[in-house]
């Protein structure tokens, strides 16, 4: 029986896409071959490319405004780097939001002067920084949109002077944004889009070939660019299965569809969370991500208790980060109303064992 999946990344994807993937793992549409075996210069595969990048970009609202959109490989962990030696040229401001932020910082460290414009650390990261200046000789501004650990979520960003780039990893494609506000966004496929292996890497053209630093191939947004997301071997499978996400997200009406849907599970979430005594919300309250809900169990005497309730009702992936402890729902695009109600129901159910 198929369980409620609430694991943070890889994650759930919608059924009708696992179904789909794996039949074209047997055989592509009918052409006596397997997706995973058919030549990435093919025609078939360049078109997976094609209708994968350009549905991006028109779930973003990005087309025809500068912008071009890559599957790239070395996940959200290698744009790390790769922001700060396509952008990097003197200094950049980073906001420190939580662990992957943190990790963002240091990678583009190695280069340069990076300057933590502010951050949250001292509180564990349980809440969003505000109220900061954005110079206007920073080379760039880089900013986290949802911090998967501690379950804290921008709900507004800043008016940035220099080009904002942002780690959107755990809530691409989950609400409506004003995209075009962003001169890089990037996310590792396997939290609401596909499986690992891929990352949608969407860049403004124009704020590229600004650095005087020799750029490693592999490492170059350009050389990305001019190849069609092809310099090298790109990873079919995940590509194409991201594909099928984002067609299927297009099918349900896009972004601010699928938004409606997530405000609906998030209120029945952190609802429980607030009217239950026996759990407490982890992240500030105005700052909550509506992708991932951290909360504790107050009475650690009823751990095991809650844990084996939620076993038998076929709950999977809510134990908390180790750096936060406690739990954590995770409810990616693709996760239904009625998995949310099942983890509800059990939490209101131990309080009335309580
Ligand atoms: C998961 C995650 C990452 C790391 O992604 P990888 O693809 O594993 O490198 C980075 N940033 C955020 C916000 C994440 O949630």
């Amino acid at each position: 029986m198929k369980k409620h999946n609430f694991s943070a990344g890889p994650c759930v994807l919608p059924q009708e896409v696992f179904k789909k993937a794996s039949e074209a793992v047997i055989e592509l549409d009918n052409s006596g071959l397997s997706l995973i075996e058919i030549s990435h210069r093919s025609k078939a595969f360049v078109d997976i490319m094609e209708k994968a990048r350009a549905l991006a970009l028109e779930l973003l609202g990005l087309e025809g405004k500068g912008y071009k959109a890559l599957f790239l490989q070395g996940g959200a962990s290698t744009q790390f780097l790769m922001v700060a030696l396509n952008l990097l040229e003197k200094r950049a401001g980073y906001l420190n939001s939580g662990a992957w932020a943190t990790k963002a910082l240091k990678e583009a460290k190695i280069y340069d002067d990076i300057y933590e414009v502010a951050s949250s650390k001292n509180a564990n990261f349980s809440y969003i920084p505000k109220g900061y200046d954005i110079p206007e000789n920073y080379d760039y501004f880089h900013c986290t949109s949802n911090n998967t650990i501690s379950g804290t979520q921008m709900k507004a960003f800043p008016d940035s002077p220099v080009p904002m780039v942002c780690d959107m990893s755990s809530d691409i494609f989950s609400r409506t944004i004003d995209f075009s506000k962003f001169g890089i966004i990037y996310a590792g496929a396997q939290k609401n889009m596909g499986p690992a292996g891929t990352t949608l890497v969407v860049v403004k053209e124009d704020i590229l070939g600004k650095v005087s630093r020799k750029i490693p191939s592999m490492m170059d947004y350009k050389i990305h660019i001019d190849k069609g997301s092809m310099f090298n071997t790109p990873p079919v499978f995940a590509v194409y299965t991201s594909m099928l996400t984002l067609e299927w997200l297009k099918n349900k009406g896009g972004i601010a569809a699928i938004e409606e849907e997530n405000e609906k599970k998030a209120r029945l979430m952190y609802s429980e969370i607030d009217l239950n005594p026996l759990f407490k919300g982890f992240a500030a309250k105005e700052d909550r991500s509506i992708m991932n809900a951290t909360f504790t169990l107050e009475n650690e005497n009823l751990k095991d208790t809650f844990e084996t309730m939620l076993k038998e009702a076929n709950i999977n992936g809510v134990n908390g980060h180790r750096s936060v402890g406690g739990y954590r729902a995770s409810m990616y695009n693709a996760l239904s109303i009625d998995s949310v109600k099942a983890l509800v129901e059990v939490m209101s159910e131990l309080e009335s064992k309580a």
